[in-house]
């Protein structure tokens, strides 16, 4: 059997914050506020790979009431969800993330965010799919006030892998 499963986040970009964005760190003079990381690629992320299998949402598993998840390092709840799928007999099929933002530059950094990613869900970096767009300095993402990101994630019973 094959499920898709949709996510969307939104974090605020703020002063005195380092900028994490799926599992990278990048330079910048902002970065996202939230109890975790915030990374908002990354809670995309696990958002549809959640959907996918209908195990609620990041937010169900990972409370920001919880004092264990502040300041975690997204990639570990990234690991957790991916653990969460393959009990429930999935594993990732492939996954494309969007991420919105005006600043800074994300596509240098494609290439090490698949790679963290991939590594996250133990899976092949092709089976990745990140990619970025401004959205025209219009919206809260365009006046820099935040960073949105979507994902979509396929999953597959093992039986149906093809790899
Ligand atoms: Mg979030």
């Amino acid at each position: 059997m094959m499920r898709v499963g949709l996510g969307f986040d939104v974090h605020r970009l703020v002063e005195g914050r380092e900028l994490w964005l799926a599992g990278v760190k990048i330079e910048h003079d902002k970065g996202l506020l939230g109890h975790s990381d915030a990374d908002v690629a990354i809670h995309a992320l696990c958002d549809a790979l959640l959907g996918a299998a209908s195990l609620r949402d990041i937010g169900y598993h990972f409370p920001d009431t919880d004092p264990r998840y502040k300041g975690i390092d997204s990639r570990k709840l990234l690991r957790q969800v991916a653990l969460l799928i393959g009990q429930k007999g999935y594993r990732l099929a492939n996954c494309d993330i969007t991420i919105c933002c005006e600043q800074p530059k994300i596509n240098p950094h494609v290439p090490a965010m698949i790679e963290q990613l991939a590594q996250c869900m133990q899976c092949r970096a092709e089976q990745v799919s990140l990619k970025a767009t401004t959205t025209e300095r219009l919206g809260f993402t365009g006046r820099g006030e935040g960073i949105a990101a979507y994902a979509v994630a396929l999953i597959e019973t093992e039986s149906e892998a093809t790899s």
